[in-house]
C-alpha cells in the first residue's frame, strides 16, 4: 500500500498531460490523479492545431472555387459565413475535448478540473485549498502566447483569442513572422481579410531553410499577403484616442499598403475577448503611420510555470522561466518531472506525446527512455504548405561538404488553372556518407508529404537509396527521387 494518494500526478491536461496519465493508468494500473483549469485537450486541441487546421480547410475553399473553373466548372463565389463555420468548429473542439475526457475516465484518471501547484516534492495544492500527494508528480502546462513590451500591447489579440472573434476584421495587422504569424496569414487572407506583416527580421520563417523561406514569403505576396521585412510596431492606440494623429492616405506611397480609414470600419470593429473594439492606430519602425481594424500578436510564447511554486520546492528554471530536465524529462527534484511547452525543448505536439511515452516507460515500465529529439518531422500550415525534416541548407553547409538537391516549379493543377504559385523540393546530401541530412517541401499537402519522407530521413538513407524508389507519376513528389544531378555544392 502506497503512502500517497496517488502514484501519479498530472498538472496540465493537454496532449502531452493526457497522454501520460491514461497510459500509465492503463497500461501499467497506476493510480493517476490529473488537474486542468481550463479545457481538456490543451493548446493543440482547443486553441492551436486543431482549430487552426479546421480554419486553414476553411480558407482553401476560394482558391479552390476560383481554379475549378478552368476545371470546366461553373462555380459561382459565395461568400463566407463566419458565424456558421465558427459554431460547427465549437461543436467539433466540445466533442474532442469529451473524447479526452473519457480517455481519463475509462482509465480511471480521477479529474480535478481546477488549477493545482507544487508544494513539495511530493505534494500538489489545489486551488480549492485541499492538498493532494503523489510520488511522482508530472507538470505538463504547456506555454501561452505574449504580446511585446509595448504600451497599449493590451489592445491587440493574440492566437487564443482568433478562435473566438465575433466577427471577422476587414483588416488585420501580423506582428511577427513566425509559425503563428504565417499560418493566419494566409488563413486570414483567404477569408478576404486585408493582411499586413510586420516581421522584424529580413525574412520571415526564422530558422528554418532560407531558399524554402524566401518562396513562401513571395507565395504570400503573390497571394496579396503585404509583408514588411525590417519592420516593427512601436505606437500603437485606438483611433478614438488619437484625434491629433493626421489621417493616412488611403494608399501608402512608401509601403504600397492600404491604410484602412478610421470611421470606414466601424461596423467591422472586432469585439473579441481580448483586443480593441475600434480601428487602431499604429507607428512602425519605418515610420509609418496606418490604421488596422485589428492587430495580432505572433510574437512568441513563454512557458506557462507562473506561480507554480516550482522554484519553492527546488525545480530549476531557465532564461525563459522553462523547466530544465534531462533527457528523462526528470527536473532538478527526483519525483517531479515535466514535459512539452513548459520544458521549451521542440515545441509540437507529437513531441510532447513522445515525451509523456518516455517518462511513463522509464518512470512506471522500468525502461529507462530518453527522449529522441533528432530529425523531428514539422509542418507549417502556410498556403502553399511547408514541410521540413533535418538540417536546413545553411546548417549542413556549416557541419560538413554537403550537395544540394533542389527544383522549384509551377505544379500541374495550379499551372493549369493560370496560378504562378511555384512549389520547391530540396535534399540536402552530405558527400562523404551520401545520407540525406535534410528536406524541405513547400507544396500543396507538404505536410503529408514531409510525414513520409520523414521516415526515410530518420533512417538515414542515401540520396542513392531515394533515387532506387522508382517515381510515382505524375506527381509533385516524385522529383525527390529523379533529381540526377546537385543544384550547387557546399
Ligand atoms: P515563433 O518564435 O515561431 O515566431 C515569433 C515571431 O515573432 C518571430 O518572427 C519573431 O521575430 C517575432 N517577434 C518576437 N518578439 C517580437 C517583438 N518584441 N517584436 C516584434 N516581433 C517579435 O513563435 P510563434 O508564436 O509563431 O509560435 C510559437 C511556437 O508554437 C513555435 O515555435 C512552434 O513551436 C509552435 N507552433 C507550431 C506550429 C506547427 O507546428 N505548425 C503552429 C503554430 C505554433 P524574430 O524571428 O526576429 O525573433
Amino acid at each position: 500500500m502506497s503512502d500517497f494518494d496517488f502514484d501519479l500526478f498530472v498538472i496540465g491536461g493537454g496532449s502531452g498531460g493526457v497522454r501520460a496519465a491514461r497510459v500509465a493508468a492503463g497500461e501499467y494500473g497506476a493510480k493517476v490523479g490529473l488537474a486542468e483549469d481550463d479545457r481538456y485537450g490543451g493548446t493543440c486541441v482547443i486553441r492551436g492545431c486543431v482549430p487552426k487546421k479546421l480554419m486553414v480547410f476553411a480558407s482553401g475553399y476560394a482558391e479552390t472555387v476560383d481554379e475549378a473553373k478552368f476545371f470546366g466548372w461553373d462555380i459561382k463565389h459565395g461568400s463566407f459565413d463566419w458565424h456558421f463555420f465558427k459554431d460547427r468548429m465549437n461543436s467539433e473542439l466540445d466533442r474532442l475535448e469529451g473524447v479526452y475526457r473519457k480517455l481519463l475516465a475509462n482509465t480511471d484518471v480521477e479529474m480535478f478540473d481546477q488549477r493545482a501547484r507544487v508544494k513539495g516534492a511530493h505534494t500538489i495544492e489545489l486551488a480549492n485549498g485541499e492538498t493532494r500527494t503523489a510520488k511522482h508528480i508530472l507538470v505538463a502546462t504547456g506555454g501561452r502566447p505574449i504580446r511585446p513590451d509595448l504600451a497599449n500591447a493590451h489592445l491587440g489579440i493574440v492566437s487564443d483569442d482568433i478562435f473566438h472573434l465575433e466577427r471577422l476584421p476587414k483588416s488585420i495587422l501580423i506582428v511577427g513572422g513566425g509559425y503563428i504569424g504565417c499560418e493566419f496569414a494566409g488563413i486570414l487572407n483567404g477569408f478576404g481579410v486585408e493582411v499586413t506583416m510586420y516581421n522584424r527580421a529580413a525574412q520571415i520563417l526564422r530558422g528554418f531553410d532560407e531558399e524554402a523561406r524566401g518562396l513562401i514569403a513571395d507565395s504570400m505576396r503573390t497571394a496579396g499577403i503585404d509583408i514588411h521585412c525590417g519592420t516593427s510596431i512601436v505606437e500603437m492606440a485606438l483611433e478614438s484616442e488619437r484625434e491629433k494623429v493626421p489621417m493616412p492616405s488611403h494608399s501608402d506611397a512608401a509601403t504600397g499598403a492600404l491604410a484602412s480609414r478610421p470611421g470606414e470600419l466601424n461596423e467591422h470593429a472586432d469585439v473579441s475577448r481580448a483586443g480593441a473594439q475600434g480601428p487602431i492606430w499604429v507607428k512602425s519602425t519605418n515610420g509609418a503611420e496606418k490604421y488596422f481594424d485589428m492587430v495580432l500578436f505572433a510574437t512568441g510564447r513563454v512557458p506557462n510555470t507562473d506561480n507554480m511554486g516550482l522554484e519553492d520546492v527546488g525545480v530549476k528554471l531557465g532564461r525563459r522561466n522553462e523547466i530544465k530536465v534531462d533527457e528523462y524529462s526528470q527536473t532538478a527534484v527526483p519525483s517531479i518531472y515535466a514535459i512539452g511547452d513548459v520544458t521549451d525543448r521542440v515545441n509540437l505536439t507529437p513531441v510532447a506525446i513522445r515525451e509523456g511515452m518516455a517518462f511513463v516507460q522509464t518512470v512506471f515500465g522500468g525502461v529507462p527512455t530518453p527522449v529522441d529529439h533528432l530529425l523531428v518531422p514539422s509542418a507549417v500550415f502556410t498556403q502553399p504548405e511547408f514541410g521540413t525534416v533535418g538540417l536546413t541548407e545553411e546548417q549542413a553547409a556549416e557541419q560538413e561538404p554537403i550537395e544540394v538537391y533542389s527544383t522549384s516549379f509551377r505544379p500541374m493543377q495550379t499551372a493549369f488553372a493560370e496560378r504562378q504559385t511555384r512549389v520547391m523540393m530540396k535534399l540536402i546530401v552530405s558527400k562523404a556518407t551520401r545520407v540525406v541530412l535534410g528536406c524541405h517541401i513547400v507544396a500543396p499537402n507538404a505536410g503529408e508529404l514531409i510525414q513520409l519522407v520523414g521516415i526515410a530521413v530518420k533512417a538515414q538513407l542515401t540520396k542513392e537509396q531515394f533515387d532506387a524508389t522508382c517515381a510515382v507519376h505524375p506527381t509533385m513528389s516524385e522529383e525527390l527521387v529523379t533529381m540526377r544531378n546537385p543544384t550547387r555544392t557546399a
